[in-house]
């Protein structure tokens, strides 16, 4: 063995020893590593199951849909509307706003297309959602006492709510949603030309008066909207929360009452 720069070096022999056994090393590892010819795998088979019935999308002819000029019915402007009935049937599939796409039933109005007294409340609530019909369930049943005292029946009067459509879990509307729909409520107030109205709730009187006041404040008096005379009073669904507030509501229907007959009277009168 040579040694330099203090290292120790493989004599020729131990070099060509140690090579051999390295490429003896090599093809042994080379044949072990040959392909061992295993047996073939197991063929998973799925076991194909009953067929199941075949869903066949109802034919929807979406062609339009996409077509910028293309009108659809809740597009229409409200006003187009001649009658309730087409101002029904335009909306009834409304999605100008995201309650078109949770409500159950589109919730128009009930009532006298002709009625001299119209009643607004603010949107549908459960009860309403799924019988496509305002004031039903406790509240509308206290609405039909109230009515009855003044000497009206549901037949008499029509009734309505300033959104069409229920919000989620009976939240407060959003301004957006409260735009996109009153103008269905002031085409039925056209068609309707009611001689006086009635809000229901505080969100349906500070919606049609414009204001930011409490209802608490704004009942008790006759104010105008558009032209027409309207009374503010509290929400059935509140009477039956705070019957403290029976007393107040009875007194701004009897004050409804009178009015309408005033103006009845005075109508008639001048034709
Ligand atoms: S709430 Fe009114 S605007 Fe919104 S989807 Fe219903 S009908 Fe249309």
């Amino acid at each position: 063995m040579l040694i330099r720069e203090g290292k120790r070096l493989p004599s020729e022999e131990t070099v060509i020893a140690l090579r051999r056994e390295v490429e003896s090393a090599a093809v042994a590892r080379s044949q072990s590593a040959a392909p061992t010819p295993v047996e073939p795998a197991a063929r998973v088979t799925a076991t194909p199951s009953a067929p199941g019935p075949i869903v066949v999308a109802p034919a929807r002819d979406d062609s339009d849909l996409f077509d910028a000029n293309a009108e659809h019915p809740w597009q229409r402007h409200p006003s187009s509307s001649g009658s309730l009935g087409e101002l029904h049937d335009n909306y009834a599939a409304c999605r100008r706003c995201p309650l078109g796409d949770t409500r159950t039933e589109f919730v128009f109005g009930v009532g006298n297309p002709n009625a001299g007294v119209m009643f607004v409340g603010e949107a549908p609530g459960r009860d309403e959602d799924l019988q496509g019909e305002p004031f039903v369930g406790r509240a509308g049943q206290l609405l039909n006492k109230i009515l009855e005292a003044i000497g009206f029946t549901r037949e008499d009067v029509y009734i309505a709510n300033i959104l069409k459509c229920r919000p989620p879990g009976n939240r407060n509307p959003e301004p957006s949603e409260i735009a996109s729909c009153e103008p269905i409520l002031r085409r039925q107030i056209e068609l309707i030309r009611p001689l006086i109205l009635c809000t229901l709730g505080a969100f349906a009187a500070k919606t049609m008066l414009g204001v930011n006041t409490g209802i608490t404040k704004l009942r008790g008096q006759i104010h105008d909207y558009h032209g027409i005379p309207l009374v503010p009073t509290f929400h059935p669904a509140a009477l039956l929360r705070n019957p403290n507030w029976k007393r107040p509501t009875w007194e701004d229907v009897q004050m409804l009452r009178r009015e309408y007959d005033r103006l009845r009277e005075a109508s008639s009168a001048s034709s």
